[in-house]
């Protein structure tokens, strides 16, 4: 039986299918210096929110070119 993973984008509410649906995903658990110690974070975004988003960086996304891609 065969069974799709999905996960819902954080920033638009979207539903991505994986493996063939690209996004981000993200966990972060924040240490004792932060304001949030001892608490996990996690969220998902699709491609698009993930172009807006990091489109609005002050310093743009560092992008290397990946020969070995499956
Ligand atoms: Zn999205």
């Amino acid at each position: 039986m065969e069974q799709k993973e999905t996960r819902i984008c954080n920033g638009c509410g979207k539903t991505v299918e994986l493996p063939f649906g690209e996004g981000l995903s993200v966990e972060k658990t924040w240490g004792y210096f932060s304001g949030k110690d001892g608490e996990r974070h996690s969220f998902f975004l699709c491609e698009d929110c993930y172009d807006r988003i990091t489109a609005a960086f002050a310093v743009p996304v560092k992008i290397r070119e990946v020969t070995e891609l499956l």
